[in-house]
């Protein structure tokens, strides 16, 4: 890694593949991640449990067979203290030692349990009773704001919930105002909380997909930009290099503005953020 800025923690997350021919490609993209040296390559876990199998099958993969770190995210909302302790057990018993702590949301149409836990501060708080300091917990954080958030200010308070129950560090949503990032940090500078709060971000691939996720999950996408995007319905290739392109002037301004790393939602493509860090010299491709 050649970069100029020391310490920088450099993640990546995928998501389960549900095919054969997916594990195969995700086999290939880790691979190809690895040039970047990451801190860890972190797994979702699906809205009320629903990958949790396979979830726990990718998370094993990248811990036996790769040099590198991987970390299960757990969402707890319809789970049993019960469920949770054991799926704690299991990676404790297979050597992993970080893990992404999230309340989650419940599928639409749940009837199910509504389980042991409320709200995510409740996990971390699970995690360390029963665990000690085994883990290295990350939460999430939400520099816009949770779309469910009672106000601005209650949703800070709620974070410091999750720092003070044992969280040692937080990713955030995903977000293209690096504004809305500093001042987060700004908020929890004035809360006390000094955990790194590294960025997620998240490489623009395609218009459509982006803008549902980003409604479903409270990301703004600001104005200029998906005008500038709806420009580019018909070039998927251009709309891909200036993605890159406000992708790493983000990266770059929120890594000058002192970000501790930068956190990659990579939807199981490696090109992206490979293009990306290399732009911010993060790494060299041979
Ligand atoms: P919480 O921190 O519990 O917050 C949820 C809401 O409740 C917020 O509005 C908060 O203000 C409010 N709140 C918190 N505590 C209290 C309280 N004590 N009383 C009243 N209100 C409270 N989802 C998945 O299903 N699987 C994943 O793998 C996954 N990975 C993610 C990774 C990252 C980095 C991020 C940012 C999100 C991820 N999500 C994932 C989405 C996440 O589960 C949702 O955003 C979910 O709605 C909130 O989870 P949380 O852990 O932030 O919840």
């Amino acid at each position: 890694m050649t970069s100029q800025i020391p310490a920088l923690t450099i993640s990546c997350e995928f998501f389960p593949p549900r095919t054969e021919k997916g594990v195969l490609k995700l086999r290939q993209t880790r691979e190809q991640l690895q040039a970047l040296q990451p801190a860890y390559f972190s797994v979702t876990f699906g809205a009320g449990g629903s990958t949790q199998e396979k979830t726990f099958e990718t998370v094993v993969e990248i811990q036996e067979q790769s040099d590198f770190d991987a970390a299960p995210h757990l969402s707890c909302i319809g789970s049993s203290g019960e469920n949770v302790l054991k799926l704690l057990q299991n990676y404790q018993a297979h050597g992993i030692r970080r893990i992404v702590a999230l309340r989650g949301d419940k599928p639409s149409g749940w009837a199910g349990p509504l389980g042991d836990f409320r709200y995510a501060n409740e996990l971390v708080e699970f995690i360390r009773t029963e665990t000690g300091s085994h883990f290295h917990i990350e939460v999430a954080a939400y520099p816009e704001f949770h779309p469910e958030a009672r106000s601005a200010k209650a949703d800070l308070d709620f974070f410091k919930q999750k720092v003070d129950a044992g969280a040692n560090s937080a990713i955030t949503q995903y977000f293209y105002n690096a504004e809305a990032y500093f001042r987060l940090l700004d908020s929890c500078a004035e809360r006390g909380i000094d955990i790194p709060i590294v960025p997620g971000i998240m490489p623009i691939g395609n218009y459509e997909q982006l803008v549902r996720f980003s409604d479903t999950c409270g990301a703004e996408v600001p104005r200029w930009l998906r005008r500038r995007l709806a420009d580019f319905a018909e070039d998927k290739e251009g709309l891909q290099a200036f993605g890159i392109n406000v992708v790493t002037k983000l990266c770059e301004r929120l890594l000058e503005g002192g970000a501790p790393g930068l956190h990659f939602y990579t939807l199981n493509q490696a090109g992206p953020t490979l293009e990306i860090t290399k732009r911010l010299g993060l790494f060299s491709l041979s």
